[in-house]
């Protein structure tokens, strides 16, 4: 396994104790921590150059704009977008999929049509589609989940047919971990002219993604979980899919002419970025760019897939354990499991006496848990600066919890 642990001094939070013993933070499925450089570039614009983007003349707006308008570049270039053009900035995925789901659905999805999604969606690709099936007169069909934690992919020809108008998949499932074949789902979709948006929330930043590779008309995602601020995320929409869709959000920046009757709109990104933007989160997030790139994204998740493997085999340890997910292949980085002894509630209660951050629950994948029996799971889910000893560590603690709850 490569050795990264030297870029642990780069994050100021995983230098603490929590309740009396070092912090091993394994929670960064939902958000990850933060270096120094993306939090010293949060600071440098604030105290340097602070000022409305697109619209001054003078010295700190253009600063600002340029440093808004590179972190643009750098995203495009970082998920393999043809143009930046193509990148919009949102809060983040839940965000970039109700941008989609409002928009583009309220021009092309007509009754009777199909929505597809799978088995494993978060539920923030879930309920936007189930809202625009309600209002179009659509309808939802999903994928099913197998015993191992892939799709079904056995009646795929049944279920993706022409009368789907939306086709919509995780990347990487953040309650399996689960590796889901985009690119083939993707060709099959577009021979049949299905529109297709996929939720990188949890691969961006954490393995290579290039959107013009896979294949999709949109892919959506979130800095907070690849080093960046918190509130601050994107949409990538192919250039040409992005041209026929009516703006979302009226108000400044989106517009070309506004008279007192009607308007006429930019063309994309600006035409989906009314008003003033996260111009400090972008910025943030371009930081984050430049340092995961630094660190190189083979690396980041050749360590991932490394430590996944460490930890899934240390679990089978564990009497009466559950792990969700595939057992081999390549996957996410981070596991999740159900112990026979404890609710996950209580086990991560248990683990957080002990400063261990998990986290238990749903996952916001309620038909997931649903599908496999169980009211929820544990999950401890990596990143690069996380080590095999403390995986060591989360192992002596779900040893303890497994005694002390039997
Ligand atoms: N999709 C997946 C797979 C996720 O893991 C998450 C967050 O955990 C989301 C969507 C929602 O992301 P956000 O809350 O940043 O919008």
């Amino acid at each position: 396994m490569i050795d990264l642990s030297h870029l642990r001094a780069d994050f100021p939070i995983l230098h603490q104790q929590v309740n009396g013993q070092p912090l091993v933070y394994f929670d960064n499925a939902a958000s990850s921590q933060k270096p120094r450089a993306v939090i010293d570039s949060l600071v440098h614009y604030y105290e340097h150059d602070n000022a409305n983007v697109h619209r001054g003349l003078h010295a700190l707006s253009n600063r600002a704009t340029d440093a808004f308008e590179s972190a643009r570049e750098k995203l495009a270039r970082f998920i393999g977008a043809a143009s930046p053009e193509e990148v919009i900035f949102t809060r983040g995925t839940t965000e970039s999929i109700n941008l989609v789901a409002n928009i583009w659905a309220s021009e092309f999805l007509k009754p009777g049509d199909i929505i597809l999604y799978t088995g494993m969606e978060h539920h923030s690709n879930l309920v936007p589609w189930q809202l625009a099936a309600k209002r179009s007169g659509a309808s939802v069909q999903h994928i099913p989940v197998l015993e191992d934690g892939t799709l079904d992919l056995e009646n795929i020809n049944a279920l993706l047919t022409e009368q789907v108008k939306l086709f919509t998949c995780v990347h990487v499932s953040n309650s399996l971990g689960t590796i889901n074949p985009v690119k083939e789902l993707c060709a099959r979709a577009r021979a049949l002219g299905i529109t297709t948006l996929i939720d990188g929330a949890q691969a961006v930043g954490h393995m290579p993604v290039n959107v013009q590779d896979i294949g999709c008309d949109f892919y959506v995602f979130s800095g907070h979980k690849m080093c960046a601020p918190t509130g601050i995320g994107g949409l990538y929409g192919r250039a040409e899919v992005l041209a026929k869709m009516p703006p979302w959000h009226g108000g400044g920046e989106m517009i070309d002419l506004v008279t007192l009757e009607t308007s006429t709109y930019k063309a994309a990104p600006a035409r989906f970025e009314a008003g003033t933007p996260d111009i400090a989160g972008v910025i943030g997030l371009g930081a984050a760019i430049d340092y995961l790139e630094t660190i190189g994204i083979d690396r980041i998740h050749e360590h991932g897939a490394a430590l996944t493997s460490y930890a899934m085999q240390r679990l089978t340890e564990l009497p009466g354990i559950r792990i969700l997910g595939p057992a081999t292949g390549d996957r996410g980085s981070l596991t999740a499991f159900h112990l026979a002894s404890a609710h996950p509630h209580d086990l991560v209660e248990f683990a957080n006496t002990h400063g261990l951050a998990l986290r238990g629950g749903h996952h916001c994948t309620q038909p997931l848990m649903k599908r496999f029996q169980i009211p929820g799971s544990s999950r401890a889910s990596f990143y690069f600066y996380n080590t095999t000893a403390e995986i060591d560590r989360m192992m002596e603690i779900l040893h303890r919890a497994v005694t002390f709850f039997s």
